[in-house]
């Protein structure tokens, strides 16, 4: 098993030159990530407390939760309340007497101001955070959604205080997606067999995608968030890595191929720096997730996601005693790794790197 840290890091590039970091520097900064593991267990022990799933009064409580926690850290936190309509489960059963839909309230908590002030353009952390509602089960979701959002909350906070973050040319926003999970059994009941024929997962994500808008002063196509102010646009969104399911130990991370060749190349040079060229599975995979909605808009995506170890997937059994923190860790690494080259990208010279491990 390896042991991330401590890691030397070594470079042969000098000092910074003008007032952005090169990537050689955002690099090493992504290098003295480190999990506090028994800050992402109390994290842990609050999300996994009980089920939460989208439209839950305990996911109403996980939201206003993260809002200040995240808050706690420095961090301003947005709470976006949105109305979905999914597939009514029970109109499956007993076709003809109850309706088609059922309206749900979602939750999606955005962090911002993460990094450099005002930014022209932003480099998205995300996760889902709900836990599926399965029948009959108490399932938390440890592994799915806990994993991740615990991570994403450590992430946001080491880019936070970190001033070499604050140097980039992007600033950092960090996403927090409601209802990734299907209301009904599987992922794909509501297009294929259910009456209403609706999409049936990815609510939070897809819904935070419909308003990303045109940039109004960019050169090329690209998308921006919403100003706050209600003026022109917000940051350009100059890519989405998201994080799902990876807390098992032995990470095997998905070469998914929904995501973006350009990040996956990225994402397997910081594994080839850490010491782990074989974290990615050497089949590809096509991987649905929250990451879809974004490149459809033609954002950069990439899902880190490890769809190998499924043996407590959607099972009660998906608890913390499952979790390793060394894989926590890793994909903690991995994602800010991809985030700070992109966020940097003034020089992408790849860097001169020892990573001592055991
Ligand atoms: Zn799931």
């Amino acid at each position: 098993m390896l042991a991330l840290g401590p890691m030397l890091v070594a470079s042969d590039c000098g000092q910074n030159h003008s007032n952005l970091v090169d990537s050689v520097a955002a690099e090493q900064t992504a290098a003295t990530f480190e999990l506090d593991v028994s800050r992402s267990q109390s994290d842990l022990a609050e999300l996994t407390r009980h089920p939460h799933p989208l439209g839950s009064i305990r996911q109403r409580e996980v939201a206003s939760w993260l809002v200040s926690r995240l808050t706690s850290e420095g961090i301003r936190a947005v709470q976006e309340n949105f109305n979905v309509v999914t597939p009514n489960p029970a109109n499956r059963r007993t076709s003809e007497k109850t309706s088609l839909t059922v309206n749900l309230l979602g939750h999606n908590i955005y962090a911002t101001d993460v990094g450099r002030p005002n930014p022209p353009c932003v480099v998205a952390l995300a996760s889902h955070y709900d836990s599926k509602d399965i029948a009959g089960v108490k399932y938390l979701g440890a592994n799915d959604s806990g994993s991740s959002t615990a991570v994403l909350l450590q992430l946001l906070t080491h880019i936070k205080k970190h001033n070499a973050y604050h140097q980039m040319s992007c600033g950092f926003v960090g996403w927090f997606f409601d209802g990734e999970e299907s209301v009904l059994a599987n992922w794909t009941d509501g297009e294929l067999s259910h009456p209403s024929k609706m999409i049936d997962h990815t609510y939070g994500s897809r819904m935070l995608a419909s308003k990303l808008m045109p940039c109004i002063f960019s050169g090329k196509p690209s998308r921006c968030l919403p100003a706050e102010n209600g003026l022109n646009t917000g940051p350009a969104v100059a890519a989405v890595i998201l994080l799902d399911m990876i807390g098992s130990p032995g990470l095997k991370l998905s070469r998914d191929l929904q995501s973006s060749p350009e990040l996956q190349r990225i994402a397997q040079r910081g594994a080839a720096l850490l010491g782990l060229p074989e974290i990615f599975t050497e089949q590809a995979t096509s991987i649905e997730d929250d990451h879809r909605p974004f490149r459809a808009l033609g954002i950069p995506a990439i899902d880190l996601i490890d769809f190998q170890h499924l043996q407590h997937w959607h099972q009660p059994s998906d608890d913390v005693g499952t979790l390793s923190p060394v894989s926590l860790n890793i994909a903690g690494y991995l994602a800010l790794y991809v985030a700070s080259s992109l966020a940097n990208p003034a020089n992408p010279k790849p860097p001169a790197k020892k990573i001592n491990h055991q």
